[in-house]
């Protein structure tokens, strides 16, 4: 039913503060994003991995998993005219955010009233509460 739509393009994007971005889209909606959402639904074939194994109680933090300070964007940059690509304060540059990524992971109360698929709360988080 979207078969007539427009392909849907950012036309601007901006920071807000140190941790929100926000993208203006070509049918007017203002998506808002935080980072650290945007990192952990990197879409590169390595982190995809990580996400769909079974956590693993014996898991012994890599060097480049631990945290170093909060995690910044340093740069981000088109990629054809279809996806963004976002390179990290630790590195890591690999993940290619496409516009229809980009825009299912808005998180203005608008678009997460309307979305059924997304994942509860929480459910993806790695920072475990420490007892
Ligand atoms: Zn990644
Ligand atoms: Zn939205």
């Amino acid at each position: 039913m979207n078969a007539t739509r427009p392909q849907l393009r950012p036309v601007s994007l901006r920071k807000e503060g140190d941790e929100f971005l926000l993208i203006e889209w070509s049918d007017g909606h203002v998506s808002r994003h935080t980072w650290r959402n945007l990192r952990s639904n990197c879409p590169c074939a390595s982190c995809r991995e990580e996400r769909q194994r079974p956590p693993d109680p014996f898991h012994i933090l890599k060097p480049h998993e631990i945290p170093r300070g909060p995690l910044r964007p340093v740069a981000m940059k088109p990629v054809g005219y279809y996806a963004y690509t976002i390179a990290w304060s630790d590195g890591h540059s690999t993940g290619i955010y496409t516009f229809d990524l980009l825009r299912s992971l808005c998180e203005c109360p608008q678009c997460v009233n309307n979305s059924t698929t997304q994942s509860p709360p929480g459910s993806t988080s790695s920072f475990m509460p420490q007892s």
